[in-house]
């Protein structure tokens, strides 16, 4: 997709701190990092938001959540916990169109988000 970051990114076309990537996922660090831990996952096919996904999306969905699994032991999350979220739209405070899952760790998160 042309002028999409995300895509320059999976695409290697853009420099990133990739911590996984498959042949349908890449997981980067987050340039603005908003906890110890915040790691980006991304599917290499352009998917504008969850709310666009389709049916057929959601085993990349799944497989999403359960690198999001692999990450949080790679950083030694499992016993404290982590948080995952996905943003959507203006009011959901999504920046990025291009479908990704935070995990966020390394600090007591705050409920509710602002
Ligand atoms: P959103 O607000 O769409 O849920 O999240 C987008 C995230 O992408 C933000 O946390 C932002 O810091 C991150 N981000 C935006 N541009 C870049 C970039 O060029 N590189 C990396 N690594 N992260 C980015
Ligand atoms: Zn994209």
């Amino acid at each position: 997709m042309a002028d999409c970051i995300f895509c320059e990114i999976v695409n290697k076309r853009m420099k990133s701190d990739i911590v996984h990537e498959d042949e349908e996922l890449v997981a980067f660090n987050d340039i603005n990092p908003q906890a110890p831990v915040h790691t980006l996952i991304v599917p290499r096919k352009h998917i504008e938001s969850i709310h666009s996904m389709k049916p057929e999306d959601a085993p990349l969905v799944s497989k999403m959540v359960l690198i999001a699994q692999k990450i949080a032991e790679k950083y030694k999350l499992n016993d404290d916990g982590y948080r995952l979220v996905v943003n959507y739209g203006i009011n959901g405070g999504q920046t990025v169109p291009h479908l990704h899952l935070h995990i966020l760790g390394g600090r007591r998160m705050t409920w509710p988000p602002g």
